[in-house]
């Protein structure tokens, strides 16, 4: 299965960034101009108030809601927590294991895997991700780094979740900071990814997961990334809060898909 028949995902991750004035208008730009692709599925995480008048705005527009977090209980005396069935009624998608979780928040990959759980449980679908330090890539350690992290993280998904599972590789020394990895790197992290998920798992199933790559995507090089052949997508930070360059990443993955269905 190639990306010509996986459908690629464009998520932008808001961050604790916009006011809802400044939500609102950039969730209805984003619809108006995707409004025709249909080949890319597009997918945006704002901060946790503005889901709900997001949702409003963007209903029947196709663009589907995730959410940057959620708590890792089912529900209880957990202040300033969110639990994942407060979300199903909203989102498709929950971002987990995000690096500033881990690096900021101390959350591990126990934390992460009881997340992961919680969200395909209450019928979204997870965005993963997983990504190694700088020091750690320049020591050699990428795959090792990634391997760990997707087996924490999925060791109590049962494999009939799989496909509820997006992963998005996200090298940490990439996340904003306007240093990409090469789409070469990219590529490799990816298989690695796909390979790994298909023997612990089932095959077939991680031939159809997608696999996004994070990290400083923009308009410009957004299509280095998709032309890669285990990559479907991306998850997008910086650019995300910026309707053109957005919509530069997604018209970029409509014309990567659209070549791939053509060489097929
Ligand atoms: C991210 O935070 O997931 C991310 C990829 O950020 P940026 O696109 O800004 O590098």
């Amino acid at each position: 299965m190639t990306l010509a028949s996986r459908r690629p995902l464009v998520a932008g991750n808001w961050k604790m960034h916009t006011t809802l004035e400044e939500a609102l208008a950039l969730a209805s730009t984003v619809a108006g101009r995707c409004r025709t692709v249909t080949e890319v599925e597009v997918a945006l995480a704002p901060p946790f108030p503005w889901l709900v008048p997001l949702a409003e705005r963007l209903e029947g527009s196709g663009i589907a809601l995730g959410a940057q977090n959620c708590s890792q209980f089912e529900r209880g005396a957990f202040t300033g927590e969110v639990a994942a069935f407060m979300l199903t009624p909203f989102c498709r998608y929950v971002i987990v294991g995000h690096s500033e979780r881990r690096a900021l928040f101390g959350e591990d990959d126990a934390v992460v895997a009881a997340k992961l759980i919680r969200v395909v449980e209450h019928g979204m679908t997870a965005i993963l991700c997983v990504g190694e330090r700088l020091e750690e890539r320049e020591a050699g350690r990428t795959l090792e780094v990634i391997e760990r992290q997707l087996s924490r993280a999925c060791q109590d998904l049962p494999a009939h979740r799989l496909g509820q599972l997006v992963v998005a590789y996200e090298p940490v020394w990439a996340i904003g900071t306007g240093r990409p990895a090469t789409p070469q790197d990219a590529q490799e992290v990816a298989a690695f990814v796909r390979t790994w998920l298909g023997r612990r798992f089932d095959e077939g199933a991680s031939r159809a997961l997608r696999i996004l790559y994070g990290g400083s995507v923009t308009a410009g090089n957004a299509g280095t990334f998709f032309a890669e052949r285990d990559i479907d997508g991306a998850l997008v930070g910086g650019a995300s809060l910026d309707a053109e360059q957005f919509c530069g990443i997604v018209e970029a993955a409509r014309v990567a898909v659209t070549r791939r269905t053509k060489e097929a």
